[in-house]
């Protein structure tokens, strides 16, 4: 009698994609339904270091890898995690667990960073004997699919969008459920431990799990996207989704994301000034930001966008970096900023523009400083979007006004911050202050001869301001320069 035939083998690779619902590659391997479907995540210590990615993000990841294992047991897929220092360790492991488990078919969604690509081109070159199947699932559009009429990639944000809307409803956004169940699920050791990190308690603004995102994404969608457009920029009321870094590691796709915008607000597309549109707007940033990465891969190289600025003369004041990081420059919208995300791993957008310029225009120090620091705090860490805002913040990158737009940080306080509520939420030592001087405490100090546990301004804005103009224009000058 014939020997029965193997079941064919597929292996879903799961990176920054961690949910059953909506995941293309995950869609994919289990169509056939005679094959044997397997899953692993391979966790890469070494790696997430060099990208200075942050304890909290690889805790937030870990719970709801957690959360992607019991999910996929109950869809008879085990998972299986394998800890390798660096991608070069993880794809040599790769290599041999699929020849171990006769995996015919390795299945993932892209990653677009630069060192992720060379990850994955590595991988379609040495395993001939393996058939690839990769997917663009982490955007609505994939990188490369907006263009201008040149046929190149757009470096400044609204033509992008312009072009981008008609591309999307050409190209659809529909999403995938999660897949059926299978059988018993194979006997591989998918219960050993995840891999070693630090547990860190995240508090109430971030669930595990793509059943808690689902419902914080509803939840926005049925109720603060209403107000969206007048609050997205007052860091005291909870104006925004929070879902960034469940979309910074996949438990939520951006397609969800819209899908359920439009089921809520099913006029989102016919004003460009709504409430609906506005949140939309900012997912499109959120692609854009990529696109960018792509078209541009010296972006993953440490370098500016603006060719000439990398000639600036940066300051290496370990203190003013040091007050910065730690909240303590006398500017109370950017301390109080600071804290929140030195607490919370989270910063409010409005903020991490307002305290990005204070390093860079007021402070003179390098972008890249606070790109890393950021990366080393933030829950939602996400290289392009980082990457992105401090090029923006600093004039160095995709910003469409010019160079010599200085945020006044005391103004932007006044602004956003009118009576100081988030700034006395995480500045105690300034509760007594009346709202008036709320942005410019030690005047009230001085007048009531009251000793304020406060510092004293760091610079003084307009000085540096003065500063940071001249340090532009040389930088700007030397280009001239080197190109005659
Ligand atoms: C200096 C600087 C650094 C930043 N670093 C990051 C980062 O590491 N990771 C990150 O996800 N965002 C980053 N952003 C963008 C933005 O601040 C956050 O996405 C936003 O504050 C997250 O809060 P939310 O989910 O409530 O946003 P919402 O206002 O609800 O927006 C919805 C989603 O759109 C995306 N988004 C919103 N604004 C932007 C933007 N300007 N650029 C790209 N995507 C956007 C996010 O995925 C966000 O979750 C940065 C911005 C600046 C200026």
């Amino acid at each position: 009698m014939a020997e029965p035939t193997a079941k064919k083998r597929h292996l879903v690779w799961f990176r920054h994609d961690l949910r059953v619902t909506d995941n293309k590659a995950l869609t994919a391997a289990c169509t056939d339904p005679d094959a044997e479907v397997l899953a692993i995540f391979i966790a890469t210590p070494a790696q997430w270091q060099a990208h200075h990615l942050a304890e909290r993000q690889i805790s937030f990841i870990h719970q709801n890898l957690s959360a992607l294992r019991y999910k996929l047991a109950t869809l008879g897929i085990p998972l299986v995690c394998h800890t390798s220092t660096d991608f070069k360790a993880s794809t040599d492991w790769l290599v041999q667990f699929c020849q171990q488990q006769n995996i015919s078919t390795l299945f993932f969604n892209r990653q677009y960073e630069l060192n992720e690509q060379l990850r994955d081109q590595w991988l379609q070159q040495h395993c001939h004997q393996l058939v690839i199947e990769a997917f663009d699932d982490f955007l609505l559009l994939p990188p490369g699919a907006v263009r201008n009429q040149k046929g190149e990639m757009y470096q400044v944000y609204t033509p992008f969008r312009r072009a981008f809307l008609p591309q999307l409803q050409q190209h659809g956004y529909s999403s995938y459920p999660a897949p059926t169940p299978r059988g018993e699920p194979l006997n591989l050791e998918s219960d050993k431990p995840l891999f070693a990190h630090q547990n860190i308690d995240l508090g109430p603004n971030y669930p595990a799990g793509e059943k808690a995102a689902l419902q914080k994404l509803r939840h926005f969608c049925q109720q603060n996207v209403k107000q969206y457009a007048q609050q997205r920029d007052i860091p005291s009321v909870e104006g925004t989704s929070r879902l960034s870094a469940y979309l910074a590691i996949g438990v939520l796709s951006p397609r969800q994301c819209i899908n359920r915008l439009l089921l809520e607000n099913p006029n989102t597309f016919d004003s460009s000034d709504g409430d609906a549109f506005s949140w939309l707007n900012e997912l499109i940033w959120r692609e854009f930001y990529h696109h960018l990465i792509v078209a541009f891969p010296d972006l993953c190289r440490n370098k500016p966008f603006i060719a000439w600025t990398k000639n600036l003369a940066w300051s290496s004041d370990s203190t003013h970096l040091l007050a910065w990081q730690q909240g303590k420059t006398g500017y109370p919208i950017v301390d109080a900023a600071m804290r929140q995300m030195n607490t919370t791993g989270w910063m409010h957008n409005r903020l991490r523009m307002i305290s990005a310029s204070f390093l860079v225009k007021d402070l003179l120090i390098n972008w890249r400083e606070g790109e890393e620091y950021f990366m080393r705090q933030l829950v939602d860490g996400n290289f392009a979007a980082n990457n992105g805002g401090w090029q923006w913040s600093a004039s160095t990158g995709t910003d469409a006004s010019p160079w010599f737009r200085i945020f006044n940080p005391t103004t932007q306080g006044k602004k956003f911050d009118p009576q100081g509520k988030f700034i006395r939420q995480w500045i105690p030592e300034l509760q007594r202050v009346p709202d008036k001087y709320i942005h410019t405490p030690h005047e009230w100090a001085d007048s009531q001869k009251v000793i304020l546990d406060y510092p004293q301004p760091i610079v003084d804005h307009s000085e540096a301001r003065k500063i940071t103009l001249e340090a532009f224009e040389r930088a700007k000058n030397q280009q001239f320069h080197d190109e005659n």
